[in-house]
């Protein structure tokens, strides 16, 4: 398919007008989305989700959004809607999460976590970025272009999820039974951000995850350690000796067939991290670390995006007071978690590790490895044209060609559209990179929330250039 340059834009005059008019009152609307305390995980706030649910239900419904729902999941809801009436135009799915993670600690916000203040450029609270402000921005971009021009360049789906800050448990299930209603040419998941320095950036490969817990038991109570030491197995030294039996010196994961699957990276892969601007001395010393440690033979940036890991996320047993107690612990404890990168599948990395972990054992202790979860890898190609259309959306907008990043982390929603949709995903996402979701004094910058309501629209009509032909597998680039 031929890329056309002279796009009929909807992203106009008229559009630029209405969004200057209604700044203000964007703003507000920002804040009171904002202002929902709409914590997944704490069940305390169950009713403040449904509420961000179906606020968001009652904005759609206002702005012109077709058979808008706020549909049960067995937890919090998730929010449908669509308009679908670009006959021949493509079909794009579009989701972000409405839930937040929770707010402690309080006492290092600089002003309430859920009310939202604005600071120069950015506004503060919790959700302005993480994922309520890109949420918002999308909500924004429909309004403007339907406010305008009574129709949109494409066919537009939109699944607003509440429990991606806890797992996402009942996302699956809800996908798989709304298959036929969600199909689309592709999906926009809006959860990501821009680089380091705040550069355009679509996020291209999300590392996977598996995450254990080893439980390693002795006697049934805690032993004198003068009258057993020497005697028995002591399972806080037997957990020491199976974690430093993971890893070489050098970094590398000892476990059989763990990278058995990793796909190795080429040198365009190589190439692609080298053109990453990172200022690695910068990196270290915000970190406060004497240096950085990882697997021989990758730069920081590939240990980070496209190698997998394997760490130990806590570790526990015996006495921990203060001053001595002579005992031997009669149980110890780890997680244990990896990051994941294609083709690394969770399940059989879990398999791996535990029957690696039985193997190592010392004698004279139960062990015991359970699963406490996982997620798949994912990565999209930079040339698919969904992928591109991003770019020249954001380009046309920022002024910028965006840089492509793998990163480090795991958006295991991506994977399961992959999976149980079969749609290509597009990551287009617009926090800044140290805004501090998850943290306090979670921010936004309102530059990137502004322009970020023009890419999507222009996105949209990158889109429709494109026609339908261009996502039909084995055709389109
Ligand atoms: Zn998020």
């Amino acid at each position: 398919m031929t890329t056309t340059t002279t796009t009929t834009t909807t992203t106009d005059e008229a559009f630029e007008g209405y969004l200057g008019a209604h700044a203000q009152e964007r703003l507000e609307s920002y804040k009171d989305f904002v202002r929902i305390p709409s914590i997944s995980a704490l069940p305390e706030h169950a009713a403040d989700c449904r509420r961000a649910a179906e606020w968001i239900a009652a904005d759609l419904e206002r702005i012109g959004v077709e058979h808008v729902e706020v549909s049960e999941t067995g937890g919090h809801p998730i929010v449908y809607g669509d308009w679908l009436h670009a006959a021949g135009a493509p079909t794009v799915l579009v989701y972000c999460h409405y839930d937040v993670q929770p707010v402690d600690p309080l006492d290092l916000w600089t002003s309430p976590p859920f009310e939202p203040v604005v600071v120069g450029d950015r506004i503060l609270g919790r959700g302005v970025a993480d994922d309520k402000g890109q949420l918002h921005l999308h909500l924004r971009a429909t309004e403007a272009l339907l406010a305008t021009h009574g129709s949109l360049p494409i066919n537009l789906k939109f699944a607003f999820e509440g429990e991606e800050e806890s797992s996402s448990v009942n996302l699956e299930h809800w996908l798989a039974a709304n298959r036929e209603r969600l199909a689309a040419d592709f999906a926009v998941i809006s959860d990501t951000g821009f680089f380091e320095g705040n550069l355009p950036a679509i996020t291209v490969g999300l590392r996977g995850m598996m995450y254990a817990q080893m439980d390693v038991t002795g006697t049934s109570v805690d032993l004198h350690s003068g009258g057993y030491g020497g005697v028995v197995q002591n399972p806080a030294n037997a957990v020491a000796t199976i974690i430093a039996r993971l890893k070489d010196a050098d970094g590398r994961i000892l476990i059989p067939e763990f990278y058995d699957d990793v796909v190795p990276m080429t040198e365009a892969d190589h190439a692609a991290f080298a053109a990453l601007p990172f200022d690695e001395a910068a990196y270290l010393r915000r970190l406060g670390l004497p240096e950085l440690f990882g697997e021989e033979g990758y730069t920081t940036l590939e240990r980070r995006g496209a190698r997998p890991t394997l760490d130990v996320n806590g570790i526990w047993g015996g006495f921990q007071g203060e001053g001595a107690k002579t005992i031997i612990p009669a149980h110890a404890h780890a997680k244990v978690s990896s990051r994941l990168v294609p083709d690394q599948d969770p399940d059989q990395i879990f398999e791996a590790f535990r029957a690696f972990v039985l193997e190592i054992a010392p004698p004279g202790v139960r062990v015991d490895v359970r699963s406490l979860g996982g997620g798949y890898p994912s990565v999209t190609p930079i040339d698919h044209p969904a992928t591109r259309a991003a770019a020249r959306a954001l380009e046309a907008t920022f002024g910028r060609e965006p840089l492509y990043v793998r990163e480090g982390g795991s958006i295991p929603v991506c994977a399961t559209f992959e999976n149980k949709l079969d749609l290509p995903v597009v990551l287009l996402g617009f926090d800044p990179p140290d805004q501090q979701a998850h943290a306090p004094n979670e921010w936004m910058d309102l530059r990137n929330y502004e322009t970020g309501i023009r890419t999507v629209a222009r996105m949209w009509d990158e889109v429709a250039a494109l026609g339908r032909d261009a996502f039909r597998v084995g055709t389109g680039v």
